[in-house]
């Protein structure tokens, strides 16, 4: 773990890390929402006649909608989607999901937040996503640790994952710098975006990419799953609160 402490902090040239807050992903990491995610994508895609896998959907987690519709039509078609067909699509795809029913939160996700919480510092919600419902049903699981200052979503951020901003915007809400902060997430592309803000990034491999993927997009740590983050965590906060 120091080893790789001191790796960021080589890479970044910062001289420390000074834990303020948690920038979170939401799906794949605070909810088992992925599978249903890349179902649904699958199925909208598929039914266009696209060639596709259902695996290829958890490599673009993160991205718009409409970049991911341009990336598989430039693929197949070479061109990119016209407006009208990327807000049919993503609309069909928006359906598929929603009949999948209610995601279920990741297990561990809620003694990782409470130890958080319980350590003092800023829990931050950055996510692509933009149901107008999300604070009433992370309230609901999670109560009492999310505000809508504390919360980034598709409303505020112009780019998607992998461009930094969400997570820049994040460390804004916190008023913390990138040194005052960990990203955790459990994409490549929410990766990058982390690591692109040089934010020290833990990745939590939740899903069927293979542990290369996350580690070659950049994480600075990688964890199987979100209950071994909650039952590690207090020793990272102590290792990343030690002073070189
Ligand atoms: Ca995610």
């Amino acid at each position: 773990m120091q080893e790789i402490i001191k790796t960021y902090l080589s890479e970044t040239e910062f001289s420390r890390i000074d834990l303020r807050a948690v920038l979170i992903d939401m799906d794949g990491v605070l909810y088992d929402s992925m599978p249903y995610h890349a179902s649904a994508w699958y199925e909208a895609i598929a039914s266009l006649g696209i060639a596709c896998t259902h695996e290829e959907f958890y490599m673009y987690e993160g991205r718009t909608g409409a970049s991911t519709i341009d990336l598989l039509f430039n693929r197949e078609y070479g061109r990119s989607a016209t407006d009208e067909e990327k807000e049919r699509i993503y609309q069909h795809k928006s359906e598929l999901f929603a009949a999948k029913g209610t995601a279920h939160p990741m297990p561990g996700a809620l003694d990782f937040l409470g130890r958080v919480k319980d350590t003092g510092l800023t829990p931050v919600l950055v996510t692509g996503s933009g149901q107008k419902s999300l604070l009433t049903k992370l309230n609901h699981d999670f109560p009492g640790i999310f505000t809508p200052e504390t919360m980034v979503t598709a409303f505020d951020v112009k780019y998607g994952k992998p461009h930094p901003e969400p997570y820049l915007m994040g460390l804004q809400k916190a008023g913390v710098n990138p040194w005052q902060a960990i990203v955790v997430e459990n994409a490549p592309l929410g990766v990058k975006a982390g690591t692109t803000a040089q934010i020290f990034t833990i990745a939590v491999n939740t899903g069927p990419l293979p542990d290369k993927v996350l580690l070659d997009a950049g994480a600075n740590l990688l964890l199987p799953s979100m209950r071994t983050l909650a039952s590690q965590f207090d020793t990272i906060y102590t290792q990343l609160k030690k002073q070189f």
